[in-house]
């Protein structure tokens, strides 16, 4: 089995990396590709750059050009629900593209036709990560997460995306990540652990949580590897 685990930015895949020890380095397509055997499965790492357009491309490579057949993706998120707080971890349910707007057209936000609003995430990957927070006593939400090219850092954008979406957390890449492996048809899992509120502190906030935030993302999907290399 080939699994892809992306991040978006190099803090992301580094605890991964370090986890992996050895790896072999492909360029292609303008980024690095990190590929290694661990316990038994084939890995492909990346971090695709920030933002809906580099994470399809990364997600699109690695299964197309690379072969893999499920993805996971680690990282961090702004949080919106309160219950969610800086290092706790969300799982998307589904995800939409916040951003996505011809509403001008009658269309609801995140709409184009032949799209979805929502994408939905797969519900064995879903249940194996119960699995996981269960082993580890872990407490991981599950929750509805909304992407779009902006880093929000205030409250009006962000009850504007809780008005359309109900979303409770939000970030830069899932929602693509998501549309590519439904269209292929790849078992995705998008886990985020919360950096920010996308507050007007939301920038402080990701500075000073981003690395922390990340490790603690990278090391749970590392133990979702573990399980299905069983
Ligand atoms: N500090 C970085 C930019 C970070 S952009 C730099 O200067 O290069 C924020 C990244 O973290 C994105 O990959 C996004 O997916 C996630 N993220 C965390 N908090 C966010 C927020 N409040 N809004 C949008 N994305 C957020």
């Amino acid at each position: 089995m080939k699994i892809a685990i992306m991040g978006a930015m190099p803090e992301e895949i580094a605890p991964i990396l370090e986890k992996l020890g050895t790896y072999r380095t492909t360029e292609y397509a303008g980024n690095s590709y990190y590929e290694a055997s661990y316990n038994g499965v084939d890995l492909v790492v990346a971090y695709s750059k920030i933002g809906k357009v580099f994470s399809t491309l990364t997600a699109t490579t690695m299964i197309q050009h690379f072969g893999c057949e499920k993805l996971l993706f680690s990282g961090v998120a702004g949080g919106i629900n309160p219950t969610l707080k800086i290092g706790d971890l969300i799982v998307a349910t589904k995800l939409s593209q916040h951003d996505l707007d011809i509403t001008a057209f009658g269309h609801p936000m995140g709409f184009v036709p032949g799209g979805s609003v929502f994408v939905e995430s797969d519900k064995t990957l879903i249940e194996l990560s119960k699995e996981v927070a269960k082993e580890l006593g872990k407490t991981v939400q599950e929750g509805v997460i909304a992407t779009g090219d902006q880093f929000v850092h205030d409250e009006t954008v962000k009850n504007n995306i809780v008005k359309h979406f109900n979303a409770d957390a939000l970030e830069m890449e899932g929602g693509s990540v998501a549309v590519v492996c439904n269209a292929m048809d790849i078992p995705f899992f998008i886990l985020r652990a919360i950096s920010d509120t996308a507050d007007t502190d939301a920038s402080f906030s990701f500075d000073e949580f981003m690395e922390s935030s990340a490790i603690i993302s990278a090391e749970f999907v590392m133990k979702m590897v573990d399980r299905l290399a069983k």
